[in-house]
Formats: structure tokens, sequence, C-alpha cells
């Protein structure tokens, strides 16, 4: 498959560049040049695949020129034999809603049915070739826990995460920064996400930096996690037989619920999108009304939502201006600036997908009480948003994705009903272990120097 980079075109990239470099070299997001759309007849095809087999042959679409179907196959096995769930997500009901429980990985939230599979990803590579590289990554929360766990011990790969200090849950940084493996680095940024995540975009557009470390990039952007996150979109679809479907997806960089709009486009007969937002609501904003302009970044109960700019979007502003990386470079020119507005046009073909609502920490508490009394569930705060999201909007019977467990978020759930969900019994030598993690200011070259002071193999 060919792939270029969102803000040039012209410039073609192989699926081992797009999966190793995350970002191009422009600063642009890599999307396919042109991508295999199923037939109603082909998607039946695919109905009585399982888990496993229909992520094959999904990411085989993207990847056939990088790695063949049958090590593939294998690859996506051993990745999800880390899961407690023998089909990777489950499906189950609340009330009329359908929750698509994605937290079952090895550190409870949906970021782990991406990255297990990246990590292999990554082995499968340097057995090819003869390499080391630094992943470096910025993390809401979630994200960092993900890959550390994926990357941890394996060989000829570093990893460097950036969490925001005192921003996340401590369950969150505890997960991340009581893993014991010599190859895994944490670090805290005196700052939030979006410094964080600034500070990576500043290491890898520093090319003779990035290029002197093969530093290489995992967060949501990179497109081999959009794919394998599309997969349960069309899971969900088969698993509940319907006609159409809408999904409700708490979102806070958009990758998640793009892949979902990947899946539409590859035909998947989905309704609506609902970009589901904490009252971090730029996207709520930009897809309600057009106004795609950043706010401060307010502190909220579902952290890995915090979020004003969302990196993503850049894609989707690719796709609704006809795939123009011209357009899509001066639109980019104004996000930076902080001064772009949607055009009408343009709106109205967003919201032929896409449909919008956020909820406030108030509203988040309510639906975690509302929900506990009725169906007896404790849903963890950014899952709440979603089933809120969909509630507002009268989505009654869409999917919610749930996106975390909720016992990575205890305080949320105990503000709101005074109780709090365990963690697993496999996890929960994390809340008493000796932590890790180096607090550095934000500032850019702070942490390449810390980055090259602790590259060993
Ligand atoms: C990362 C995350 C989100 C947001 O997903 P995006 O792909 O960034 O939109 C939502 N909920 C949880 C629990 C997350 O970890």
């Amino acid at each position: 498959m060919i792939y270029v980079s969102t803000r040039n075109n012209s410039k073609e990239y192989s699926f081992e560049e797009v999966f190793i470099k995350g970002l191009a070299d422009d600063g642009g997001l890599y999307v396919p040049k042109s991508f295999k759309s199923y037939t109603h007849n082909e998607l039946l095809e695919l109905k009585y695949l399982n888990y496993n087999e229909l992520s094959s042959e999904i990411v085989h679409q993207f990847s056939s020129d990088f790695i063949s179907k049958d090590e593939l196959s294998k690859l996506i096995n051993k990745s999800y034999s880390t899961f407690r769930e023998k089909e990777v997500v489950k499906i189950s009901k609340l009330g009329e809603v359908n929750l698509l429980e994605l937290f079952h990985g090895p550190t409870l939230a949906f970021k782990d049915v991406a990255m297990q599979f990246i990590g292999n990803l990554y082995q499968y590579y340097l057995s090819k070739n003869d390499k080391k590289i630094n992943i470096v990554v910025a993390t809401s929360g979630d994200t960092g826990a993900a890959a550390i766990d994926a990357i941890k011990g394996k060989t000829n790969l570093n990893i460097f995460v950036l969490h925001p200090n005192n921003k996340i849950s401590s369950v969150q940084r505890k997960i991340m920064t009581t893993v014991e493996e010599n190859n895994v680095f944490n670090i805290a940024i005196e700052g939030n996400f979006d410094d964080c995540q600034n500070i990576v975009k500043a290491m890898f557009s520093d090319l003779k930096f990035s290029k002197s470390i093969n530093m290489s990039g995992v967060n949501s952007i990179n497109w081999a996690r959009i794919i394998a996150q599309t997969v349960y979109y069309f899971y969900s679809y088969f698993k509940l037989n319907k006609k159409t479907i809408s999904f409700s997806v708490p979102t806070g960089n958009f990758g998640d619920v793009f892949a979902g709009y990947l899946a539409k486009k590859m035909g998947l007969p989905i309704n609506k999108l609902i970009v589901a937002t904490n009252e971090n609501d730029i996207l709520h904003r930009a897809i309600s009304r057009g106004d795609y302009v950043s706010k401060e970044v307010k502190e909220t109960s579902s952290p890995s939502m915090d979020i004003q700019l969302a990196s993503n979007f850049e894609r989707l502003i690719y796709y609704i201006n006809k795939s123009d990386s011209k357009i899509t470079k001066d639109i980019m020119k104004k996000v930076k600036q902080n001064s772009y507005q949607i055009e009408k046009n343009k709106l109205e073909i967003i919201q032929k997908d896409f449909i919008s609502e956020s909820c406030s920490e108030k509203e988040t508490l309510d639906i975690i009480k509302n929900i506990y009394e009725k169906n007896n569930v404790i849903l963890d705060p950014h899952t709440a948003i979603g089933v809120g999201a969909a509630h507002k909007l009268s989505f009654n019977d869409c999917v919610v994705l749930s996106t975390a467990h909720p016992c990575k978020f205890p305080d949320a759930t105990i503000n709101s009903i005074n109780k709090y969900e365990t963690l697993p019994e496999e996890l929960s030598h994390v809340l008493n272990k000796q932590e890790n993690f180096q607090v550095l200011e934000n500032d850019v070259e702070e942490v390449k120097n810390f980055v090259k002071k602790n590259i060993k193999f």
C-alpha cells in the first residue's frame, strides 16, 4: 500500500516507513493513497471470523507489503493472547445501549488493543533489520502504560514516556512507573499533556536529533494503531447484527473515533459517530458549529481526554478537503495560529458522519451515579461521557466504546458513588511497589539530554 503525508501528497511512503516514523518529516500525518472499500457481499463473508481473524484480514489490507498474512496472523494471535477476554473485546448491555468493552488488556484501557500489536510489530521489524530504536511518546495516562507493557523487555528497543506531572490518576501512573525492565524510562513533565505532546513533536522535527537516536513514535497518530482500532468497529457490527450502527466514542486525540471513520470509509454501514468530549470541548465546538479554536486545558476526572488540539483531526481535515494536501497545509497553519473556523460547506460534510456532545464534570459524575443505581454497573469517567453523550443526543441503542476499566479512576467513582472497583489480581501489586520516574521541566532540551544520557541497549 502506498501512503502519503496530509501536507504533501506528491511524495510516497511504504507501510514500513509509516509505521516506524509515525509522523512525516513535513509535520503531516500519513494516510493511505487509496484503500479497499468492502461491498455488502464482501462484508457478509467477514461476518463469522473471530476477532483475531478479522483483525488479520483488516490490518492486512494496509500492511501487505510489510508482512505476509500468515506472519501477521501469528503476530496478532500472540498480541491478543495477553488479554483476559478470549475474543479480545466484549459487548455487554447497559439498558438499551451496548457497551463495547475494550479494556480487557494488560493495562486496562483500550490502548492495549493497538499497542500489544504494535509492540510485536516492532519486534518483527527488528528481526529483519539490524537496528536499535528509541520510542518516545507523550501520554495523557493510558497510552504510556499500554506502550510500556508492549515494549518492556524487548531487545534493541527503549521506551521513553512523558506524562504531565501530577495530572494523571495515581493508578495510571503506578501502572507505568512500577515496571522494572531497564529499557523503560518514565519522565514527568512540569506541564500538561499538550506540553508533553509538543516536546515530542519538537524532538521529532529536530531531524538531526531524531535520526541520531532512531526515534520512533507510538502516539495515537501512528497509522498502525489506527488500523488495529478499526477492527472492533467491524466486529461490533457483525456481532450486533444490525443494518446500520452508530458509535459513541469518548474522544481526546481523535484517534479512536477516526478509526471508526476509516471503518465507514471502508464500507461499514455506520450511521453516525458521536464524538463525546469532556469540558475540553474543542471537538464538540468544531463539529457542532465549526469553531476549532483551543482554550486552556482544564483538568477533569477523565484525564485521558484532557486535550485541546486533537492531532488526528488533521486526517479528517485532509479527507473533507478531498485529499488536497495544499489546502490541508494552509488550514494547519491557521490551526497553529489558533484561528481556524471550519467553512459552512465543509462543516456539512463533517456532520454527515459525525455528531458531537460534551459532558461537564457534574454530568459525568451524575451519569456514573445514575448508571450505578439503575444497572448496578460502575463506569469509568471516560466511558460515562460516551454514555452521557449518547443519552443527550437520544442515540439510545448505539454502541458506546468503553475505553477504560473503572478501577483506573477510583477518585472519580468515589466522588460520584463513594465506591471504587479493585484492580484485577494480576495488577494489584503495582499499588505498593516502588515507583521510578524523573521529573523534568517543560523544556525540550532537558528532555533530549535525559534521553541521550539514558540510551542503553
Ligand atoms: C486515550 C483515551 C481516550 C481518547 O482516545 P483518543 O483516541 O485520544 O480520542 C478515551 N478514553 C480513554 C480511557 C483513553 O485512554
